[in-house]
């Protein structure tokens, strides 16, 4: 049986992986080197310099290719240095759609840097195709999807996208960070290109920052490995071994992160003192079939609005929080609570932000593996 072949819980653990041709290391080993030894000028065993490829760099490209489905992976330095490297793709004239509640940094790239250099960027809501086929013109090239959307758990039907993409022959790319691979595979689904911050879920455990872009189509690869080792954000190799040992326990972690969620979501959504709970998992969100038709599972990103609706309260609840930490990010080990007015969303201007959901006493949770019965007993108290 091919290793491709394997479900995908075990192709988390060995999916694109051999033992290291040395000595036979069952874990590939962190190839702390930036050069390699030739023995003529340009006789190499395949590495010359690790900006261009590092072993243990490989092993997690590989290692993200199987997973996601895809054939070619690419590791960066961060998320945003991947996604960095998929607007490289464009020239100037280029236009882009993408979501209005999108990631607060992929925001800031993308209108503070990119349009700098003549790109122009579309925000709307993607849940009405029509709509995103009444703003595609012959200069449209790329759709970066978000899904579920953060902080607002807007869920986009991908595979709907992908056919308005195909149609006006416009690249599909899909930051599938919130829902990782475990619960949603937009490859399959007709997208072009997948995209990680696996800071997040794929390594799991909050001691790393790493991005990730997948493909299938070469020439697409190509692009991108190009603009990978030109511009030079790659993911070094410690960094590369501690997403890989992520990976192998995410179907395990996600499963948790689901089950926990579904607690909290229904707690929280029980709550007398709670307005509003957004989690695609209730059967009254607005994209919930589309959700249950492209995820397995909903996964742990909660967001909710207490009553009140001030941003005084919404302070004082985080910050009586015990075991839910006050932090940025998410998809780690630990229960986070965040509060994107303050701080994910804080460089999305005011007016934009509300327009979409991101109100003052928005908070958000990344709902960790602990025992759930602590993590509610944390919000009780708390609330
Ligand atoms: C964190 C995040 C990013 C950016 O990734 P970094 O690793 O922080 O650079 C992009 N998209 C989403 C959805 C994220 O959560």
């Amino acid at each position: 049986m091919s290793k491709e072949e394997l479900r995908f819980n075990s192709k988390t653990i060995h999916g694109g992986q051999e033992p290291d041709k040395a000595y036979g290391a069952v874990m590939p080993p962190i190839y702390q080197t930036s050069t390699y030894a030739q023995s003529t000028p340009g006789g190499h065993k395949g590495y010359e310099y690790s900006r261009s490829a590092n072993p243990t760099r490989t092993a997690l490209e590989r290692a993200m290719a199987s997973i996601e489905n895809g054939e070619y992976g690419l590791a960066f330095a961060s998320g945003l240095s991947a996604i960095d490297a998929v607007v490289k793709l464009l020239k100037p004239g280029d236009e882009v759609i993408s979501t209005n509640d999108l990631y607060g940094g992929s925001y800031r790239l993308f209108r503070q840097v990119f349009e700098q250099y003549g790109i122009r960027f579309h925000f709307m809501g993607l849940q009405d195709l029509d709509a995103i086929e009444a703003q595609i013109n012959d200069r449209t090239q790329l759709i970066w999807v978000e899904t579920p959307t953060n902080p607002m758990m807007n869920v986009v039907d991908i595979k709907g996208m992908a056919s308005l993409a195909k149609k006006h022959n416009i690249l599909l790319a899909v930051d599938n960070t919130f829902a990782t691979p475990y619960l949603q595979r937009p490859l399959d689904l007709g997208a072009d290109i997948v995209m990680h911050s696996a800071t997040k879920y794929l390594g799991g455990h909050s001691d790393v920052v790493v991005g990730a872009l997948v493909v299938k189509d070469k020439g697409l690869a190509d692009k991108l490995y190009f603009i990978q080792n030109a511009s030079g954000a790659v993911c070094g190799p410690m960094d590369s071994f501690l997403v890989l040992r992520g990976i192998k326990t995410l179907h395990v972690r996600m499963q948790r992160h689901c089950d926990n969620g579904r607690e909290i979501a229904n707690y929280l959504k029980a709550h007398p003192k709670i307005a509003k709970v957004y989690w695609p998992g209730f059967k009254e969100h607005p994209n919930h079939e589309i959700a249950k038709n492209q995820m397995s599972d909903f996964g742990g990103m909660i967001s909710f609005v207490p009553k009140s609706g001030t941003y005084k309260e919404a302070v004082a609840i985080v910050e009586k929080l015990r075991v839910f930490t006050l932090a940025e990010s998410l998809g780690g080990v630990e229960s986070l609570a965040g509060h994107p007015a303050s701080m994910t969303h804080a460089s999305i201007p005011r007016e934009e932000r509300e327009k979409s959901g991101v109100v003052d006493s928005l908070i958000r949770l990344s709902v960790g593996i602990e025992d759930v019965r602590d993590l509610i007993a944390d919000l009780e108290q708390a609330l």
